[in-house]
């Protein structure tokens, strides 16, 4: 008897086919928490029997975003491709035992009953041409080595089966036929592989995608067949894309490693994932990976598919960001703050506390890593531009170069170039002007960054240093004296 209970063990199965996908991602992290919470075992298995169109590439990108991910598995994942003897000797075996039998049919023939099948409107059903062959034809075909593939014998009925998430689920036989479970090239089918894998790998609960839960009758037969105990099943339903459509590339993203690319945190990857069609039960959101196993149950799977919601996950990649400490995040972003041409690695080196300053400053702000660059640019060159709505906005008035020419007056006299200091010298002029101290905050910002926002900008002034901060503002009274056309600068 498998030791249900106490010990479960799971796999994840996936075809190696394409990258990992978020929603087999969301897959293997249902079956990594569940074994992690009942102190199981999670397996991998590659399920790579179209020898054609797995590549080892992929496998290895697969293994590589689980790591990421941060889900390790127990044992040496099995390779189905490196299995076909095993399948045979089994197909071999049903077919000993009078539970399956060799089908000699052409493709060419099958092919024409199928299509006649199709104008007819029917379900094309194998007519069991090769159950009803003599012993003296059978044995004919079998001398003369003529290609043949393996049918499970299907008699009438009907299987059920229970699913922990769809409930009692049946299918009258007269919807199934003798379906194929080894090829005339000697590869198993999936039903047959899935069957013999599970069974040998005494996996417990087949936690899967719900595109199974019709193939799951198919693999009953088989269980029964052999006389194997059938594991749990349970089938997660579908991710869909904001328009309520199966996810695809048409919604954006669909591989783990993009997201790794385009600066979200496995973590973040991880919690988001997690409550895609799984709730605790109340309305929080952000778990750690512990609270996860600890919480992590079947039965808070939810029958309804799930919408993946890109804005939640940047939601929750900031609330993520903000969590790190800076040293972590900086080591991630100074290769995409290098790639961007902004920095060179010798100024990384020289400079690791400013970058530090920096990094504290526009966390808050950054829903990706990837945003780090262009938001942080003006920390390692003055704005080439500035934002063109905020030039309108906060850059008018008759008297704007002469704001910035007596905030440049101030600031030079500022011994020790603090926010404390600074926020004392720019008020203090905005009450002698009679002015609200926003009027100069705004403009100065546009002056300093280019950008409509930034961090707190007497932080952000501190961290540019006097002389920047100084000659930035002269290059804005440059620029309006120069380039702002007449009407922006006296309306
Ligand atoms: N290889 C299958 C897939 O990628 C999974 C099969 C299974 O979990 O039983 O969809």
């Amino acid at each position: 008897m498998i030791d249900r209970v106490n010990k479960p063990r799971v796999r994840f199965a996936p075809s190696p086919t394409g990258y990992l996908h978020v929603g087999s991602a969301r897959t293997a992290i249902f079956n990594w928490l569940f074994a992690r919470k009942h102190q199981g075992r999670f397996l991998l298995r590659i399920e790579d029997t179209d020898v054609a169109r797995s590549g080892l590439d992929m496998v290895e990108a697969i293994f590589s975003s689980l790591r990421w991910l941060g889900l390790n598995w127990d044992e040496e994942p099995i390779f189905q491709s490196r299995r076909f003897e095993i399948y045979q000797k089994y197909a071999e075996q049903m077919v000993a035992d009078n539970q399956a039998y060799k089908c000699f049919c052409t493709k060419e023939k099958l092919q024409a009953e199928r299509e006649k099948a199709r104008k007819e409107k029917r379900t094309f059903r194998y007519d069991r041409t090769c159950l009803r062959l003599s012993d003296a034809k059978k044995a004919k075909l079998e001398s003369g080595g003529a290609p043949h593939a393996v049918r499970l014998k299907v008699d009438e009925g009907r299987t059920a089966f229970f699913d922990e998430v769809f409930g009692d689920v049946q299918v009258d036989h007269e919807q199934l036929d003798d379906f194929i479970i080894l090829r005339s090239d000697g590869k198993p089918t999936y039903h047959l592989a899935v069957v013999v894998d599970d069974h040998e790998m005494e996996i417990t609960h087949v936690i899967r995608g719900d595109d199974h839960l019709s193939n799951t009758p198919k693999h009953i037969l088989l269980y029964n067949a052999f006389g194997w105990e059938t594991p749990k099943f349970v089938h997660l339903p579908l991710i869909l894309g904001p328009d309520r459509q199966r996810l695809s590339k048409r919604h954006g993203a669909t591989a783990v490693s993009e997201y790794k690319t385009a600066g979200y945190l496995p973590e973040a990857m991880f919690n988001f994932l997690a409550l895609l069609g799984w709730s605790s039960g109340d309305d929080r959101e952000s778990f750690s990976r512990d609270q996860l196993i600890e919480e992590f149950d079947l039965s808070g799977i939810m029958k309804k598919s799930a919408v993946f919601d890109e804005r939640k996950l940047e939601w929750m990649n900031n609330q993520y960001i903000m969590a790190r400490d800076d040293e972590s995040l900086l080591k991630l972003t100074i290769p995409r703050l290098e790639a961007s041409g902004l920095v060179s690695s010798e100024f990384v080196k020289e400079n690791k506390t400013y970058l530090l300053k920096i990094m504290a400053l526009l966390k808050p702000r950054m829903r990706r890593l990837s945003d780090f660059p262009d938001m942080a640019s003006y920390f390692f060159r003055a704005p080439e531009s500035y934002d063109e709505k905020a030039v309108k906005k906060h850059w008018k008035g008759p008297d704007l170069v002469d704001k910035f020419h007596r905030l440049i007056d101030r600031l030079g006299n500022i011994e020790d170039f603090h926010p404390d200091e600074i926020e004392t010298a720019i008020r203090s002029l905005a009450e002698e002007l009679d002015m609200s101290a926003a009027k100069l905050i705004h403009p100065t910002r546009v002056a300093l960054t280019g950008a409509p926002a930034s961090p707190g900008l007497f932080e952000v002034m501190e961290l540019l240093g006097k002389d920047t901060v100084i000659r930035r503002l002269e290059k804005a009274v440059d620029f309006v004296e120069h380039h702002l056309n007449a009407e922006v600068a006296i309306n």
